[in-house]
């Protein structure tokens, strides 16, 4: 069918361009999901190394040295500093990402930072109730630092983000010789001092003056990062010259204190010490940056991918609406089509005037009474009746109540005769009754109840005056018609049945008493 052709088309034309757009979507979707991913991750990642090595090297840090100067001198003031770092460390070590690192392979590290922290709660007391040692204290401190720094160094291997990785891996070298430096500042001013260290001691002092070294070449690498240029030009400053000397004089062995004496070694440590926190200090809120600014670009990601999948939603809605609202023209088009298509057959099998079949209708419907009535070897009877003297009600009404006339016949005729009988507008005033399964006498019966309908209906014309008018009627019967020809000797018949009847007087009925099969020799009775 064509209609179902266009409906093809128009289907294809918005189904087609939809999915192509949907594969594209899709691509496009995953493409911005991959990087809102990668950029979450990242800046989770940063997070976590800016609060860990926050914590590792600066809160942690200050709450040892508050501890400490409190242990050394209980006093109020001490006790609140004390309170205010502890606070801090609280705080940091609560908001610490923990989700970004609670993963399976992490769990020995945090179970080890967990225990830490246990310990240093523990250590707390202990602070509080009795006088435990400085060194102990540190002890604690150290380890829990350390635990945070063994995250930071579990995460790195999950860092894919370059400048990241960079930043991360400076601070790893500054958190080193920091945590060297203050062991070297410690035992190196015993040692300036004439104390004389235990084994335990000068093995660490050896070690920090490794991881001294070590650094300070790691750092030349750096040197074109202006963050690190306060410490290579300390570095290669006088004080930076005397303290490699004194260093060196500490590896030989040769401390001598008049020439490194212990005052200049702790002031010139000191100033570097402090640079070292300043660093690290710099480069931890360069990573907190970092993290920010991969948490904007995060979100502007997400807005992209809200963004598509909105606009695809509202296209998709589109293009539903229009597919639907298609359909909905296709369909009525093609109903209309249908409705006109019936309209017309039934236009050209109808009289306009009177509503009945006029001769094409009545052909077809005709051929199927007879081939049924010959299947069931019945009776089928024909009826003609024409008005009387028609032509004085146009001559004397007009024309229109002429039409008025007829149209009302038409009706008075419908109603009279049953359900099933054929009834045609044969012509002008003359009209047609074929009757299924009736002899020629029921025809008779039926046609006298019409007769005396027309003559006892008040006709109202248009202009208020009511006419009555007659008509006269032929009938005639035939017993199972086998061929359509006998249709035309039945209604040759009818017809002079009729004209009998006009000829007797008109308002009666003439029966035609023969059959069709003997049609040479009609005859006549007048009803
Ligand atoms: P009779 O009793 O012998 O049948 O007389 P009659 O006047 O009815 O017969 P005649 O055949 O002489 O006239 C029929 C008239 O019917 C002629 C024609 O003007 C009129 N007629 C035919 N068709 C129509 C129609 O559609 N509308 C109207 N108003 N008149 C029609
Ligand atoms: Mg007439
Ligand atoms: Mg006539």
């Amino acid at each position: 069918m064509r209609f179902g052709m266009i409906r093809r088309a128009v289907m294809a034309a918005l189904i087609l361009p939809s999915a192509v757009m949907a594969v594209e979507t899709a691509f496009l979707l995953s493409l911005y999901y991959g990087e809102y991913r990668k950029l979450e991750v990242g800046k989770d990642h940063a997070y976590v190394v800016f609060s860990a090595a926050r914590i590792a090297s600066q809160t942690m840090p200050a709450e040892a040295s508050a501890t400490a100067l409190y242990l050394e001198d209980p006093s109020e003031p001490n006790r609140l500093i004390l309170q205010q770092a502890r606070t801090a460390l609280d705080d940091e070590i609560r908001s610490f990402p923990q989700r970004t690192v609670d993963d399976p392979d992490n769990a020995p590290d945090l179970r080890r930072m967990q225990s830490a922290i246990d310990a240093l709660l523990r250590q707390r007391d202990s602070v509080d109730t009795e006088n435990p040692s400085v060194d102990s204290v540190d002890n604690v401190f150290k380890s829990a630092s350390q635990a945070y720094l063994n995250i930071v160094d579990r995460v790195r291997s999950n860092i894919d983000d370059a400048a990241l990785l960079q930043d991360l891996q400076l601070l790893r070298y500054l958190l080193d010789i920091n945590e060297a430096g203050l062991e070297l500042t410690y035992y190196g001013a015993a040692l300036l001092s004439g104390k004389s260290l235990d084994a335990e001691q000068t093995d660490a002092l050896e070690r920090a003056i490794v991881v001294d070294k070590a650094g300070r070449i790691q750092l030349q690498q750096s040197i074109d990062d202006p963050r690190v240029k306060a410490l290579s030009e300390f570095d290669h400053s006088s004080d930076g010259n005397w303290l490699e000397g004194a260093i060196a004089s500490i590896e030989r062995d040769t401390v001598n204190s008049a020439a490194t004496p212990p005052q200049t070694w702790d002031r010139i440590q000191e100033g570097r010490t402090r640079l070292w926190q300043q660093t690290i200090a710099a480069l931890i809120s360069d990573i907190e940056r970092h993290g920010d600014q991969l948490a904007d670009r995060a979100r502007s990601q997400l807005i992209v991918l809200v963004s598509i999948v909105a606009t695809l939603g509202l296209l998709i809605t589109a293009i539903i609406l229009l597919a639907m609202k298609g359909m909905k023209l296709i369909a009525t088009i093609r109903s209309e089509r249908e409705a006109m298509i019936l309209e017309l057959r039934d236009a050209a099998q109808t009289d306009l005037l009177t509503g009945l079949y006029n001769r094409r209708g009545f052909q077809s419907a005709a051929s199927a009474l007879l081939h049924q009535a010959s299947a069931n070897r019945d009776w089928v009877s024909a009826i003609l009746f024409d008005l009387d003297h028609f032509k004085r009600v146009n001559d004397t009404y007009g024309h229109d109540a002429g039409d008025v006339v007829l149209r009302t016949v038409a009706m008075i005729a419908r109603a009279n005769f049953r359900p099933f009988d054929l009834l045609v507008r044969h012509g002008g005033e003359e009209f047609l009754a074929l009757l299924p399964g009736s002899s020629a006498e029921d025809a008779a019966a039926v046609a006298e109840g019409v007769r005396q309908a027309i003559e006892n209906a008040d006709i109202k014309l248009p202009d208020g005056t009511t006419l009555r008018v007659t008509a006269s009627f032929g009938c005639a019967g035939i017993s199972a018609p086998a061929h359509q020809d006998l249709l035309t000797e039945l209604l040759k018949r009818a017809d002079l049945a009729l004209y009998a009847a006009k000829g007797s007087g008109r308002n009666c009925i003439v029966v035609d008493a023969g059959t069709a099969s003997d049609a040479e020799n009609p005859s006549f009775t007048t009803a």
